[in-house]
This record gives structure tokens, C-alpha cells and sequence, in this order.
């Protein structure tokens, strides 16, 4: 791909591994822009005997019990300050790591304020509870409370696609629960993660506190998974793996935020402009490579040719290019592999009888146009696999009914949109939509930070957001006394 050249920094860029600057010993992994494949960092490629170390200091830390409560929501509190400092920093790291738009990055770099910030009251109000033990016979004579203890040393694995968002919901709730943390953030985009670890430090967190594991999964994967300290697992990424995660780890927690094909309806008293203009953000943000993209648009027969037109009116106005440039609306996929799988699945729908509207092909700058298909056939890769890349399928249905079948009608359940002004439909929805959320007159591609935020069958097995994170990463303790 073509663009501005990325300044290239020669040094590894150190790691914390058990409170120690680690280089890797000369082996290392190279970080290269997405949009122009520049050098743009090195990091080391650590051994499994790194995982083991960074394990057993983070129990070390766990058992050393000197990081308490108060002490805990004021490092968030002042990490969360800094990191609204430095909002552009972290942007300029995202949108060169992951090929993330300057504009999308610097909205990721704000959420990530919000999560600390969030999680830096979770830390102020962690507590258990009264238990009513003298309520029954067998109880009588006693006085109970349960205790939010923390479940232990958490491992985190973390995806690509937000790189810095993604690390903050699973390193901000651990502090506020009190869980030392042994990180492995993906390959691609290790850089804000690193970065995000050391501002925390400079805002107190001990330096032991978290450990940061960069390596190649081939080397380093099996003993993250299955060293024995760590009592959860925290995994954002995808279902195969995600999935795989959790057969072999049995006897540890494990928390899966995986993808999606997230389906929108909409239904014929809606604004249908504002419908489109929602679908023009949520079907291509960072070239549709979220987990709640906007994928599967249902359109009521009555008005479908109609909202065809100004999502094609609306989709042709994005634009395309280098992800450093204020204007870009849609930067590369993270690698050229992936963007010819997206195209070979959107050919693949047309000769299975899916009309292409506009996109799909790949332009000079390399990026791939953003793509509409119509009448995709729902047994269409495109529509029924999780298509990560900046293309929308849409597809047309009679009665309501009908189309919120073919939106549960998925292995994946994250969200879901439907456009409506009917508040017994939008109701009726809410009820029978089987997904993680359901959102009215918007497209699905919304989460806000502090929401229970996750899916249900293939999509996951748990609801994140710093309140929710934090029940995860606790257990409770009853403390029994004589009354
Ligand atoms: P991925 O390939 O599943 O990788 C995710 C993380 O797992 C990376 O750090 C990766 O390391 C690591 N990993 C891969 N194989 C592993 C193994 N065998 N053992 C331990 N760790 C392993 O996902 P991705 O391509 O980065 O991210 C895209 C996926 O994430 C999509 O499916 C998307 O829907 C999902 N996602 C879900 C959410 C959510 O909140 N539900 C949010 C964002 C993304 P390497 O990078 O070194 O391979």
C-alpha cells in the first residue's frame, strides 16, 4: 500500500515481565504499519519460560497484599487523567498499528478514559454484602457478611482491532478487583498496550503489578493457557480460538468476548435517511473489522429499493485512504490476506445470486472499496460467518416476524439494531432478540462503555464493562460470627 512513511524507532521497545524491563535477548518481533508495511516498532519475542516467571511473581504480588483498595481506584483515577492528556499520542500509535482512521483512533483513546475512569469507581465501591443468616433456623445465633475477595492472578489475551480500548477493559476492572495481571495483547498491535502499561506505572500502579508478554503464540500460547497459577482467563478475539481457549483450560474461569455478524432491521415507519446515515458509520467503521459491525441489514419489502438507493448514495461518500489523513473514513484490512478472503466472499455471494451494489474491488491505494451486497442468500459466507471487512448484506423480508427469525437465526449473538418507531415492535424485539443487547433506532455497532457488553452463543460467555468485569474477577467470602 501507498502513504506517508512512519518515523521508524530502532530500539526494542522493553516489556515489563515480574516488574523487570525485559528486551527479549535479541529476539524479537517486528511492529510494521498496516497501511504502508513501515517499521514502526520492535518488541521482544519472549519464551515460555517468560510466562512461567511473569505467573509466579504475579502470585508473588497477589499473596503480597500491599496495594489496597483506596490506593487502587487512585492509580486509575490518575491514569485515567494522564491518558486524557495524551489522547493524541495514543491515536497516532493506534492509527499506525492497527490502520485504525486518526478520527476512529482518537475515539478509541477517549473511550479508554471513560473505561479507567469507570473502573476507578468500581475500585472506590467494591463490597460484599450482609447475609441474613439468623433468617432461618439453621442460621440462628449467627451474623454473616460476604466478602468481594479477588479471584486471583488473571491471565488477559487481547485482538487487534482495539488495541488500547480492549487492554483498559481488562487491565482497568483487575486493578479496581485487586488481580495482578499477566498481558499478552496481539501481535499486530502490541505498542498502545505497552504504552498503556507504562503510564499506568507512572501513575503508581506498582511495577510488578502487571506483567506484558509479546511473543509468537506458537512459542508462547500453550502457557498462557494452561500454566496453573492464573485462576481466569480473560479472551477478546475470535470464536475459534476464543472457544479453544476454553476446552483447555477447565478448571480456570474463562471469559470469552468473541465476533459477531450483527444484524440490523429495519421496518417501514423508520427514518429511513437516518437508518442509512447509522449503517454509513456502523457497516465500515474501521473497515467493518469490529465485532459488532453492522453486517446483516433486513429491509422490509415495502421501502427495500428505496433504502438501497441511500445506503448507496451514502456508502458512496466515504472515503478511503491512508489512516493518518483527517478525512479518511476507511483505512486497509489488517492484512492483504484478509482482504482477499473479504472479496473472494463477496464474489463467492454473487454467483450464489447476491447483487453487488457498490465497492468490492480493490482501489489504487489498496484499500478495498466499501462494498453493498443485495439479496445475499442467508447461507452466504458473507451473511452467515462473521465477515470482518467493510462490506453490508442486505436482504428483504414481509413481516416482522419473519425478519426477527433471520436475525436470531445466527451461531453468533452479540447485538442487535432495529430501526422502528413502533414502541410495541421496538418491545416485541427487546423481548425476542436473543443477543447480548438490543438497540432501538440505532445500528447495533454502539457500545458505551460502562454497558454489560457482550454475546451470547458463539459470540461469548460473559458481559464486560468495568462493573461487570469486576463480578468476574471476584468471588465471595462468607465470614460466619456468633451473633
Ligand atoms: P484472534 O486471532 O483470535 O487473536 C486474539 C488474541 O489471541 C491475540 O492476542 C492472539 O495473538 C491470541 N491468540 C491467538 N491464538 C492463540 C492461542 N492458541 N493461545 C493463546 N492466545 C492466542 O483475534 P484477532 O484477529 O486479533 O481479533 C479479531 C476477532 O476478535 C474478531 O473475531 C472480533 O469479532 C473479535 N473481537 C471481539 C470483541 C468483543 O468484545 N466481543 C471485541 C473486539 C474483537 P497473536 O496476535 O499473536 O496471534
Amino acid at each position: 500500500m501507498t502513504g506517508q512513511k512512519a518515523q521508524v524507532p530502532l530500539a526494542v521497545t522493553p516489556v515489563r515481565v515480574a516488574g523487570v524491563a525485559t528486551h527479549g535477548e535479541g529476539r524479537t518481533l517486528e511492529v510494521r504499519a498496516v497501511f504502508d508495511g513501515s517499521l514502526i516498532g520492535r518488541v521482544p519475542a519472549l519464551r515460555a519460560e517468560d510466562v512461567t516467571r511473569a505467573c509466579e511473581h504475579a502470585q508473588v504480588v497477589l499473596e503480597r497484599g500491599d496495594f489496597p483498595q483506596h490506593q487502587r481506584a487512585r492509580v486509575l483515577e490518575r491514569a485515567a487523567q494522564l491518558l486524557s492528556e495524551r489522547i493524541e499520542e495514543f491515536a497516532h500509535t493506534i492509527a499506525l498499528e492497527a490502520g485504525k482512521p486518526i478520527r476512529t483512533a482518537r475515539a478509541e483513546a477517549t473511550r479508554a478514559v471513560d473505561t479507567l475512569t469507570f473502573s476507578a469507581v468500581e475500585a472506590r465501591k467494591l463490597a460484599g454484602e450482609l447475609v441474613p443468616l439468623g433468617a432461618t433456623e439453621s442460621g440462628s445465633g449467627r451474623i454473616g457478611f460476604a466478602l468481594r475477595v479477588p479471584i486471583g492472578v488473571i491471565t488477559a489475551i487481547t485482538p487487534f482491532n482495539f488495541p488500547l480500548s480492549l487492554v483498559a477493559h481488562k487491565i482497568g476492572p483487575a486493578i479496581a478487583a485487586g488481580c495482578p495481571v499477566v498481558l499478552k495483547p496481539a501481535s499486530q498491535t502490541p505498542l498502545s498496550a505497552i504504552d498503556l502499561v507504562e503510564l499506568l506505572v507512572e501513575a503508581g500502579l506498582p511495577a510488578d503489578w502487571i506483567s506484558v508478554i509479546t511473543g509468537e503464540v506458537a512459542e508462547i500460547g500453550a502457557s498462557l493457557v494452561e500454566n496453573p497459577i492464573p485462576r481466569m482467563i480473560t479472551f477478546t478475539g475470535s470464536a475459534p480460538i476464543g472457544w479453544g481457549i476454553a476446552a483447555r483450560a477447565p478448571r480456570k474461569r474463562v471469559k470469552l468476548e468473541l465476533g459477531s455478524n450483527a444484524p440490523v432491521i429495519i421496518e417501514p415507519d423508520a427514518d429511513l435517511k437516518r437508518a442509512a446515515a447509522s449503517i454509513r458509520v456502523g457497516g465500515y467503521v474501521q473497515s467493518g473489522q469490529s465485532c459488532i459491525s453492522t453486517q446483516r441489514v433486513l429491509v422490509h419489502r415495502s421501502v427495500y429499493e428505496e433504502f438501497l438507493e441511500l445506503l448507496r448514495h451514502e456508502v458512496e461518500t466515504l472515503v478511503a485512504g491512508d489512516p493518518l489523513d483527517e478525512a479518511t473514513d476507511v483505512g486497509p484490512l489488517i492484512t492483504q490476506k484478509e482482504q482477499e478472503r473479504v472479496i473472494e466472499w463477496i464474489e463467492e455471494a454473487c454467483t450464489e445470486g447476491a447483487r453487488l451494489i457498490t465497492g468490492g474491488t480493490q482501489l489504487e491505494s489498496g484499500i478495498l472499496a466499501p462494498a453493498i451486497l443485495a439479496d445475499v442468500p442467508p447461507a452466504a459466507r458473507i451473511w452467515a460467518a462473521e465477515a470482518f471487512g467493510p462490506v453490508v448484506a442486505v436482504l428483504s423480508y414481509g413481516e416482522f416476524d419473519e425478519a426477527l427469525e433471520l436475525a436470531n437465526a445466527s451461531d453468533f449473538g452479540m447485538q442487535a439494531g432495529v430501526f422502528t418507531n413502533d414502541l410495541a415492535k421496538a418491545m416485541t424485539a427487546i423481548r425476542r432478540l436473543d443477543f447480548g443487547a438490543v438497540i432501538i433506532n440505532d445500528v447495533p455497532t454502539v457500545r458505551v462503555d460502562q454497558q454489560p457488553y457482550g454475546g451470547n452463543r458463539d459470540s461469548g460467555n460473559t458481559r464486560e464493562g468495568p462493573r461487570y468485569a469486576v463480578m468476574d474477577m471476584t468471588e465471595l467470602r462468607l465470614a460466619s460470627l456468633p451473633a
